[in-house]
């Protein structure tokens, strides 16, 4: 993690390092980079906890086997690329929005494209200017989406397919943090589909069975089916194939000082097994 006193790169964008497959996945939570303008009353500790943290390194080994990997440098609290463009809470503004607004649950429960909480704490002791939100939109927000878009249509245009996979970690104490009484607890992974609109079945059930093997618990769309990013991007109809996956931050760090636990090298050597294994089949191979 820094603060940055300039802009800086959106996102790092890492290639195929083998024959290029249809697979793109994007992690666009896991950034660290806090801008200056960011400006917010929270300590960075508790500010922290917005961000999918090693999501990316997690899933590393994908351009080894053929996957472009799309990775947001800044934090989502800061300004979130999973979220539609409108889906702004009017509260947050010192002044009207220059269209209409479409503030969504999540902008209820203060995730929506710009956070208004973190850990039940508000993460402005201020308004903000609609100048500084469409520079946050201008400089990070949309350079992401058009990356990610680019590489989905230059893949597709190729290989006539295309198979999106968007990497999350969830906090563990998920539930509370959206709010839903329940005493079944968090799933190791949840795999997102829009409630099985996105993606081909197949694919998920090759991840879950891999997962299961494992001994991990898996869950489909409970108690996350996936925003924005899959919402766009998967159309399963036209070969557009888009499927998110959460992983349960206790299995590879503290939720508290962000130090990865000894257990993180053991998820990641899982991961680049999955990840050889969708692999074989984005090429047809299983
Ligand atoms: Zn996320």
């Amino acid at each position: 993690m820094r603060f940055a006193d300039e802009e800086f790169e959106p996102y790092v964008l890492s290639l195929p390092t083998s024959t290029a497959i249809p697979l793109v996945c994007d992690s666009p939570h896991s950034g660290v980079i806090y801008p200056a303008d960011f400006l917010s009353c929270l300590p960075i500790s508790v500010l922290r906890s917005g961000e999918d943290t090693y999501v990316e390194e997690l899933w590393k080994a994908l351009p080894s086997v053929g996957a472009t990997l799309l990775a947001a440098n800044f934090p989502r609290t800061y300004i979130d690329p999973n979220r539609e463009v409108d889906d702004i809470d009017p509260n947050i503004l010192a002044e009207p929005w220059t269209s209409e607004l479409r503030p969504t649950e999540k902008s209820r429960l203060g995730h929506g494209l710009l956070w208004r909480r973190a850990r039940d704490r508000d993460i402005y002791d201020r308004k903000l200017w609609v100048a500084e939100v469409e520079n946050r939109i201008g400089t990070y927000y949309q350079p992401y989406h058009e990356a990610l878009e680019r590489e989905i249509e230059n893949v597709y245009k190729r290989f006539g397919v295309v198979w999106h996979l968007n990497l999350h970690s969830m906090p563990a104490n998920s539930y509370e943090v959206l709010e839903i009484d329940t005493d079944q607890p968090l799933a190791d992974f949840v795999l997102g589909d829009c409630d099985g609109t996105t993606c081909d079945p197949t694919l998920i059930g090759i991840i879950e069975d891999f997962l299961k093997g494992r001994g991990y618990t898996v869950a489909r769309n409970d108690p996350f089916k996936g925003v924005a990013l899959i919402a766009r991007i998967g159309r399963p109809e036209e070969n557009r194939h888009s499927l998110q996956i959460e992983v349960n931050r206790a299995l590879y760090m503290d939720e508290d000082s962000y130090e990865k636990s000894a257990n993180f090298w053991v998820l990641q050597k899982d991961l680049t097994q999955l990840c050889g294994k969708v692999a074989e089949f984005a090429q047809g191979l299983i």
